[in-house]
């Protein structure tokens, strides 16, 4: 076995950073040199703020302490998404962070609310989630070691500045002894006989050698594609949205823990509030809509004036055929886009860099590491994309061709599975690792007016009355933790406001 004794990072974005970051305190000073090459004169897509709760470990792997982190990146917390006009005008659900009710006697909670709410109803579903009652309180704390009480267990993420995430993650790996070569890269060199990538050369005449390549060169994939031609599986018959017009605003409103999205006639606007400002953004699809009505739109649906000139970044949804070939590993916009309806690509990144140190290879290169590196991979995309797409099949909106289409499309047959399964019995499962718990799918499904034929027979265990009774507690329960807990704003300013 010989090992690695030099890995290089093409790129320097959210991806680029959270990867020397990680490396270079997983393995330590001494384990091998870490260089990354960026571009200042590219730059970065200067997007993706808002996360879901696994980012936590991340963080604390890198032994980022939290309120250090939300101040230097402007940061909020986050409790969920509200989805607004998603199932039909009109329509708002939030999809919460962490579980529906408390215990049951070890039978789900979801079989006791269908019991009891048969008809399902956003607002009272929401009463049975202390994310969701304290997002719509705009109040916010972590947890606390409260016995029994639903304090104990809070989940959420954050909104957070991207740019400034990436500027402190650089200061985190430079400490940690990585190095940083400004400049275009123009070439890429590969040995002759087995085509692995050798090194890259810069404009400036420099000549980066390495072992290991990770491609964090954004939609380029200037390592993965341009050089070793992967090739890319499209998905956006199933997730037809291609661009995004993005600009930043003041906030005028609170300072809301939860994300926001509203559909539009072809796609969705998100609302993300920072500290300093908000982040907007309109999705769409351009086989549906112009960039002129798209900018409109966007610009109509703002709080206040855009802080700087809307620009549209175009993208495709899809991955590469392999997210490691040969020794090049492709990690965020290089490896593939899901578009950024539930907050994964800052997900995905990390999913990544995780996997890759379980598979960490020698200068042999494993062919079954990769593999199952590339397996693992796609199993994690494919889940989120399903999950991704529900949100546009189940809609019951007739107002535009964009959602006539996509409610009447051919779907995975994974995702229509999961659909049958919920419509019978109300039933939902977390098959395997998939990234989506049952209470994200049970979420999503009735917040979008999938409404099952039956409830679980299991819920019988308990008579009508004794349900409601229950139900009735854990309500109650919820209210009261969600009284006990500071507004959002006034916790921040309380812990880690940034000035
Ligand atoms: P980039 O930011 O594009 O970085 C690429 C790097 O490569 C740059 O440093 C560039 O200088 C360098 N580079 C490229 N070519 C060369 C070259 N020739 N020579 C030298 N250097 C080069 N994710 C979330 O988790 N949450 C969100 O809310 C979210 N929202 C998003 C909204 C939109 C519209 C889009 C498009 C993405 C969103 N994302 C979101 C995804 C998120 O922005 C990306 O996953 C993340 O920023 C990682 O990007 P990256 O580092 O892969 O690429």
């Amino acid at each position: 076995m010989e090992k690695i004794d030099k890995i290089v990072i093409a790129g320097g974005g959210t991806a680029g950073w959270m990867a020397a970051a990680a490396l270079s305190k997983i393995l330590g000073p001494h384990y091998c040199e870490i260089e990354l090459v960026e571009s200042e004169a590219i730059g970065t897509v200067g997007v993706g703020e808002a996360t879901i709760p696994q980012i936590g470990t991340f963080n604390r792997t890198l032994g980022i302490t939290e309120d250090d982190f939300v101040r230097e990146t402007n940061a909020t917390f986050k409790l969920g998404i509200e989805f607004v006009d998603w199932g039909q005008l009109g329509d708002r659900y939030i999809h919460p962070f962490g579980g529906y009710g408390l215990d049951m006697g070890g039978v789900s909670f979801h079989a006791f609310y269908l019991k009891n709410h048969p008809k399902h109803n956003h607002q009272i579903l929401e009463d049975y989630s202390l994310q969701a009652k304290a997002a719509r309180k705009n109040r916010f704390m972590r947890p606390v070691n409260a016995g029994n009480s639903p304090l104990s267990n809070i989940a959420y993420a954050f909104h957070f500045d991207a740019g400034l995430y990436a500027k402190y993650l650089r200061r985190l790996a430079e400490e940690r002894g990585v190095t940083r070569t400004e400049g275009k890269i123009v070439d890429i060199e590969q040995d002759p006989e087995t085509g692995f990538v050798t090194s890259i050369s810069l404009d400036k005449g420099i000549k980066v050698k390495g072992d290991l390549f990770i491609d964090c060169t954004g939609f380029r994939g200037l390592l993965i594609e341009q050089t070793l031609k992967t090739g890319f599986t499209d998905w956006s018959h199933w997730l037809p949205c291609d661009s995004a017009v993005v600009a930043p605003c003041k906030r005028k409103g609170e300072m809301l823990p939860y994300t926001r999205s509203t559909a539009s006639a072809a796609g969705w606007q998100w609302r993300i509030p920072l500290q300093h400002r908000v982040g907007n953004g309109h999705v769409y699809a351009s086989s549906f809509m112009s960039d002129e009505e798209a900018l409109t739109h966007f610009i109509e649906n703002l709080e206040s004036p855009p802080l700087q000139d809307p620009r549209v970044i175009r993208f495709k949804t899809g991955m590469r055929k392999k997210a490691w070939n040969k020794n090049v590993v492709a990690l965020g916009l290089s490896g593939g886009f899901l578009e950024p309806l539930e907050s994964t690509s800052i997900h995905i990144i990390q999913h990544g860099i995780a996997k890759l140190m379980q598979m960490f290879p020698d200068k042999s290169f494993n062919q079954v590491d990769i593999d199952r590196y590339n397996r693992l991979t796609d199993f994690e995309n494919e889940k989120i994309r399903d999950f991704i797409i529900l949100h546009y099949y189940a809609t019951q909106r007739t107002d535009s061709d964009f959602w006539n289409y996509t409610k009447t499309m051919e779907i995975p047959e994974y995702l229509a599975e999961k659909i049958n399964l919920f419509k019978s019995y109300g039933r939902v499962f977390r098959e395997n690792e998939e990234l989506f718990n049952d209470t994200s799918w049970f979420a999503v499904m009735l917040g979008q007016n999938i409404i099952p034929n039956a409830y679980d027979p299991v819920a019988d265990i308990f008579d009508a009355e004794e349900t409601a009774k229950r139900l009735q507690n854990i309500s109650e329960t919820i209210e009261t933790a969600s009284n006990y807990m500071p507004q959002h704003e006034d916790f921040i300013k309380e812990n880690c406001a940034s000035d």
